[in-house]
């Protein structure tokens, strides 16, 4: 078993109610089972701002799973959420990020791991390290050292 963390977010409908169902949904993953679950966390929208606050959480799972064969269910549970692609980083009933596998590094076309974005959003590192609060980069460096660097006003626990 590989523990991977997530990062789930939505902003649209019942927000609580999408993650729950996703939490759900990935614990009943075959050989997978979601260990560790933040807080839920309120949060201002990122990149493109003018859309409604997200519900953010991170969870900690144990899987079998290859991090391809685990994209592709985390985008099958986005799809058996009514997630529409509109525009990029747009309003979104739910989104699941794959922000580490172990301490692999992949660089796949569709697939990069550790996520990209991940060290410049308050909204991810938050919750992280609220259930990880030693968790590293692949790099060795500490994730709660790039937290220190971020704004973190607009992440509120719920
Ligand atoms: P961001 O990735 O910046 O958070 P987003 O979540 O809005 O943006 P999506 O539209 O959900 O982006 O996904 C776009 C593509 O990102 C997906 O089709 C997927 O192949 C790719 N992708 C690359 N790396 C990852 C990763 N670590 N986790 C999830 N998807 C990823
Ligand atoms: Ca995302
Ligand atoms: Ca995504």
């Amino acid at each position: 078993m590989t523990a991977v963390y997530l990062s789930l977010g939505s902003n649209i409908g019942d927000r609580k109610d999408y993650l729950s169902r996703a939490l759900q949904a990935l614990d009943n993953l075959q050989q997978t089972q979601v260990c560790q679950v933040s807080s839920f966390y309120e949060t201002a929208a990122w990149g493109k701002t003018d859309q409604d606050d997200f519900l953010n959480v991170c969870c900690r799972i144990e899987t079998d799973l290859k991090p391809q064969e685990l994209l592709s269910y985390c985008q099958k549970i986005e799809k058996e959420l009514n997630r529409v692609r509109h525009e990029h980083w747009g309003p979104r009933t739910i989104d699941i990020d794959i922000l580490l596998y172990g301490q692999q590094t992949i660089n796949d076309d569709n697939l990069k791991v550790p996520h990209p974005y991940m060290t410049e959003r308050a909204f991810v590192l938050v919750p992280l390290l609220e259930i990880a609060s030693q968790l590293t980069l692949p790099s060795g460096e500490l994730l709660r050292e790039k937290l220190a660097l971020l704004e973190t006003a607009d992440v509120i626990k719920l």
